[in-house]
């Protein structure tokens, strides 16, 4: 249970962000429903939750605006007297061809997926280390662990995401903080809805249990490395792709 806790999910208003933000409240914790743009969509996630007899905020922040970052946690902490979990969850994809990649795609992709993690770690674990404890879980993903054709801008991220987990993890351990990973292979989202059906299928053919994830199933297991049950894990990367790697 989560009660008395708050947490902030980035990228809350779509796919695996909004179902965790759902999963987080169902579980009791006042949520932080950030989104960039999707200002429609967050409310009704927002709508969604309170529907469900929980509690939710939104907070509009480019992830990748450093200054952003700091006024919309400092905003959360002022309101709501804390920060306990953080979910690092807002990605973008700008696919193509290491030879065709442009330096703004890769920049995009990096400034949003690895800098704003670093962000918004740099701002929240400044409470967490005055509260002493913490939750701050970072969406990855397999490109990060195996690499991906068409995505160097993003496997380079997903990477530098794991190894930022894993040193915040080393760093923030002795005030009883946890930063762990969460690593989704092929999930239904709106990142995945324009893969053509042959990708698709050439994917699918890779996942030994079979078929696509739903945002359920990772929403989780971020709800399970925030759990108290949790509290002796960090550091890791905790798969969730059907067997994809292993
Ligand atoms: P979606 O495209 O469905 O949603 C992306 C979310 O990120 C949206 O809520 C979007 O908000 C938000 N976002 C994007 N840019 C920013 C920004 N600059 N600042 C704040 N929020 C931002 O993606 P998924 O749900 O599929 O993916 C969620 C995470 O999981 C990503 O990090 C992705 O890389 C990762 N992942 C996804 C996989 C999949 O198969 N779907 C596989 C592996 C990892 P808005 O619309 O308001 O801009």
């Amino acid at each position: 249970m989560l009660k008395g806790k708050t947490a902030l999910v980035t990228g809350a208003s779509r796919g695996i962000g909004r179902e965790t933000a759902i999963k987080l409240a169902a579980l009791g914790a006042v949520v932080m429903i950030n989104y960039n743009g999707s200002k429609e969509q967050a409310e009704e996630v927002k709508d969604e939750i309170e529907k469900r007899g929980g509690r939710a905020v939104l907070c509009q922040c480019d992830v990748s605006d450093y200054a952003a970052c700091e006024a919309c946690i400092q905003e959360i902490i002022k309101q709501q007297g804390g920060l306990d979990i953080l979910v690092n969850n807002a990605g973008i994809t700008r696919d193509s061809l290491l030879m065709r990649m442009s330096e703004e795609d890769f920049d995009a992709v990096l400034s949003t997926n690895l800098k704003g993690a670093f962000h918004t770690i740099r701002f929240a674990m400044r409470q967490m280390l005055k509260q002493r404890s913490g939750r701050i879980v970072n969406i990855s993903s397999v490109a990060g662990v195996t690499g991906n054709i068409g995505q160097a801008n993003y496997a380079a991220a997903k990477a530098g995401l794991i190894g930022l987990t894993k040193t915040v993890a080393r760093e923030a351990a002795s005030r009883g903080i946890t930063v762990n990973a969460v690593a989704p292979g092929f999930i239904e989202t709106d990142m995945t809805a324009g893969l053509p059906e042959r990708v698709r299928e050439g994917a699918a053919a890779q996942i030994p249990l079979g078929c696509f994830g739903r945002p359920e199933h990772v929403a989780a297991a971020v709800a399970f490395l925030v759990s108290k049950e949790a509290e002796y894990i960090t550091g890791q990367v905790l798969h969730v792709d059907g067997g994809m790697v292993m």
